[in-house]
């Protein structure tokens, strides 16, 4: 069986993940996708993420209209910072039999090379590029020499584009402009009754 991860530090879900994580079932016939909401994620330092009681409600609530989508909350559980690597590997113990495919947009492939253990990784795991729109696979070229195997390991994969990020859904609620038809309607609803990004 094959089963797909999504990690992210989902501040908030949007539909940009959604369709990403549907589209890579589909595709890849993923028995499942598994979203992995990241604790405080080593390669953001600099921005406050939102407490993960918050982020890990907002994806239960995105997830609960898809059958094939679940939740898990390891990352945000494990103390200190968490590696995908180390994901992996527990998804591996827990799925024995399990191909597993993990899901990445255009611009966190991108990063790869500079992951924890990366190596190890794509020892492990598959992993499936999204072309996001706004950022290019190209921009990957430079790093080829660095890890070539990873280029190789790559399945790269097109999304009907949904040109939204957490970051602007950030800003958008800071300013005080709709959020509307870019997540869902609950979680659009979570966002206000908790008046999270506002200040
Ligand atoms: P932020 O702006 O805070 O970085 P984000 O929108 O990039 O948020 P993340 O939680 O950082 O969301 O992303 C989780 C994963 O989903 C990453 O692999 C990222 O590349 C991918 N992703 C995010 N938005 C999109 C999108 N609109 N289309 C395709 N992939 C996406
Ligand atoms: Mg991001």
């Amino acid at each position: 069986m094959r089963l797909g991860l999504i990690g992210g530090t989902f501040d908030p879900i949007h539909y940009g993940h959604l369709v990403t994580a549907e589209v890579a079932r589909y595709e890849l016939r993923l028995a499942k996708v598994v979203f992995v909401p990241a604790g405080q994620p080593p390669h953001k330092p600099g921005r406050q993420v939102s407490p993960a009681l918050h982020r890990v409600a907002m994806v239960r609530l995105a997830l609960t209209s898809n059958p094939h989508f679940e939740l898990s909350t390891m990352e945000v559980e494990r103390p200190g910072p968490s590696y995908t690597v180390d994901t992996v590997k527990e998804f591996q113990r827990l799925y024995r039999e399990a191909e597993i495919w993990f899901i990445t947009g255009a611009d966190a492939v991108a990063e790869v090379p500079t992951w924890n253990r990366a190596e190890e990784l794509l020892q492990l795991c598959r992993l499936v590029a999204v072309a996001r729109p706004g950022y290019t696979l190209r921009g990957c070229a430079g790093k080829q020499t660095e890890l070539p195997d990873l280029w190789r390991k790559i399945h790269v994969m097109q999304v009907p584009g949904v040109a939204v990020s957490s970051t602007e859904i950030r800003e958008w609620v800071r300013m005080g402009k709709p959020i509307k038809y870019l997540l869902p309607e609950p979680v659009e609803e979570y966002i206000a009754q908790h008046g999270l990004y506002c200040g």
